[in-house]
């Protein structure tokens, strides 16, 4: 297929504003592909290159595109750096102005009359391969040679797909729901997709496997070693008595609740790979959890979960998230290291040797990772109480606030507790000291616009307009507008961090009414974190509406912190929040 026929696509979802629309034009352009075009029409679309979690980076400034776009309309740079002053959008910049160009740079990519899907791949590649002295000539080169034999439309988008700017307000899920419909007959199949996808990650490989070996090849799917699995999660109840109510076994583990990050270690021999909760490589970020691993990990294999933690050896006192926050840099991981020391806390094992453990109970995952783990001061098992009854978890729950913990996550002994990738089920219930406060538990919503603001807040927006997703629909509802709890530097700083998202209209995926309507539209991508004083019917929110119509929404929002470790798809549900709503 060529690139052209993709970019047009594009273009047509760029405009549309249906869900159902974008999902069937998905369905479509995958129909027709050839079967190695499928998974990177799948990555192109949600503005990715390959799989999201193998870091493969162009490496690719935005200084070196604009050279590419001179190189490719014969022009001197100055002229393409006053154009970019003036559109901003280096896409666009492409779009306007290689009309025409005579620049063919055969002996850096050889094609002609525009590219194929595989051909752009095949120059991505090639520019992502380029290493050493030279290379960023030879990047440089092999865009401008792309850019040159395309039409002004691909060179829009292919200058978006090298600069990470593509954005459609398309999901993994939209994806699936695409997938389902064109290899399954209808989105309604989506869940079957589901379960491969929250075991192995990798969307690509996905639709490839369903192309070739249809749905017996997706149930075949299992946890692989350096492909990142969905983390499960834990239920919240509201009030303490619940959790012996919910839970399917008589003995609960309570394990310690680390406020950290959630880190994925792949231990496959002396190679360790580390992912976040968003299921990114994040490898480079932990080179002390990446040792440890190797060195007290005693098995050749391991999949592990559990949570990095920033520790205060000294005082011998866990730190908060937002001290190991501080570690998350590109630059000068080592240094920082030393300053924020961190501890792998592991609560679970979910590979080991050659066998996948999920389908074992949470005892027998637990005896696992207690025969290969060497328990130390830096990598440890979790640590837990096992108990029958609610005075045990609430007298092991005060010893953890003793310890600067948020509390405990209570864990069904059951033989029916495997591992649910990607699921919150009641065989993980957490209890944090937060439950104290109004609301009891903060939401996560999605921020999908923003209003302008007035008076002091004249140069910034005045609130955001947060929604919950409901991952039945695939859409996002809105819940509140949020405008208090900024710092005035949080403040400042909105329009800069929102810029990248911003779209021209409603995005497909969003239900919004009219009279919420912001002055400015964003893709779902941006998570916050919100405490509000109570959940409350409302006619102007499409939060989990009931039959009359009438929403939920949150009263008196305040911003508490931004998750960049959450997708938009892991927002708090509609369903969550019609839950906590019910017994509020
Ligand atoms: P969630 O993960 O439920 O979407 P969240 O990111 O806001 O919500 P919390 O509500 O604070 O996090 O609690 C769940 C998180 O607690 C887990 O995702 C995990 O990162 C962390 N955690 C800490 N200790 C444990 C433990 N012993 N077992 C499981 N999870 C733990």
């Amino acid at each position: 297929m060529q690139f052209k026929e993709l970019s047009e696509i594009f273009e047509e979802l760029e405009k549309v504003s249906s869900q159902t629309e974008m999902i069937q034009i998905l369905a479509d352009i995958i129909k027709k592909a050839d079967p190695d075009e499928i998974d990177k029409i799948c990555y192109y679309t949600l503005g990715e290159i390959a799989a999201s979690y193998k870091k493969i980076t162009l490496g690719i400034a935005e200084k070196i595109v604009q050279q590419s776009i001179a190189l490719a309309v014969n022009v001197d740079i100055d002229v393409i750096k006053n154009i970019t002053n003036n559109i901003g959008d280096l896409g666009e910049v492409a779009f306007e102005t290689i009309k025409n160009s005579s620049n063919h740079f055969k002996d850096y990519f050889d094609a002609e009359n525009g590219l194929t899907i595989k051909e752009v791949d095949n120059g991505l590649v090639k520019i992502a391969t380029s290493n050493g002295s030279g290379s960023a000539e030879m990047k440089k080169k092999t865009l401008a040679a792309m850019l040159s034999i395309v039409s002004p439309i691909e060179r829009k988008y292919l200058v978006r797909l090298v600069t990470r700017t593509m954005e459609f307000g398309v999901g993994e899920a939209t994806v699936l729901n695409a997938l389902a419909t064109a290899f399954l007959g209808s989105k309604k199949e989506k869940p079957k997709l589901e379960r491969a996808h929250n075991v192995c990650s990798d969307i690509g490989l996905i639709a490839r496997v369903l192309d070739k070996e249809g749905i017996q090849g997706i149930m075949k799917i299992k946890i692989t070693l350096h492909i990142p699995m969905r983390p499960m999660l834990a239920q919240r109840v509201h009030e303490f008595s619940e959790i012996k109510q919910k839970i399917d076994s008589t003995i609960i583990a309570a394990e310690e609740k680390y406020d950290g990050e959630r880190i994925e270690a792949h231990k496959d021999g002396q190679e360790v790979t580390l992912f976040s909760r968003r299921l990114t490589d994040v490898t480079s970020q932990y080179p002390d959890i990446v040792e440890n691993v190797k060195k007290y990990i005693k098995s050749d294999q391991a999949i592990l979960d559990g949570e990095a933690v920033a520790y205060n050896f000294k005082d011998h006192e866990f730190k908060s998230f937002q001290k190991l926050m501080q570690r998350r840099r590109k630059y000068d991981v080592k240094e920082y290291m030393k300053d924020i020391p961190v501890r792998y806390m592991v609560f679970d094992i979910l590979y080991r040797d050659g066998r996948s453990l999920m389908k074992k109970s949470y005892p027998e995952r637990r005896k696992n990772l207690e025969e290969i783990i060497e328990n130390n001061k830096l990598i440890k098992a979790a640590g837990r109480r096992l108990t029958d009854n609610l005075d045990g978890i609430d007298e092991y729950f005060q010893e953890c606030l003793d310890k600067n913990l948020e509390g405990v996550v209570c864990k069904s002994c059951s033989d029916k507790s495997y591992y649910q990738a990607g699921a919150r089920k009641y065989y993980w219930i957490k209890w944090k000291k937060d439950y104290a406060s109004e609301l009891r538990d903060t939401l996560d919503l999605v921020v999908i616009g923003a209003y302008s603001g007035r008076g002091r807040r004249r140069r910034t927006y005045g609130s955001l307009l947060c929604t919950a997703y409901n991952p039945e629909y695939d859409v996002f509802q809105t819940v509140c507008k949020l405008g208090t709890g900024f710092s005035d530097e949080e403040l400042e700083k909105l329009p800069p961090k929102f810029k990248q998202h911003l779209r021209d209209n409603k995005p497909a995926r969003a239900e919004v009414l009219k009279s919420v309507e912001p002055t400015y539209y964003f893709n779902p991508n941006i998570v916050v974190e919100v405490l509000g004083a109570e959940l409350t019917k409302s006619p102007i929110h499409t939060c989990a509406q009931d039959e009359a119509g009438k929403g939920i929404s949150l009263r008196f929002p305040r911003f508490i912190r931004w998750r960049p470790e959450k997708s938009a798809e892991e927002a708090t549900t509609t369903t969550e929040i019609l839950e906590m709503y019910q017994k509020q």
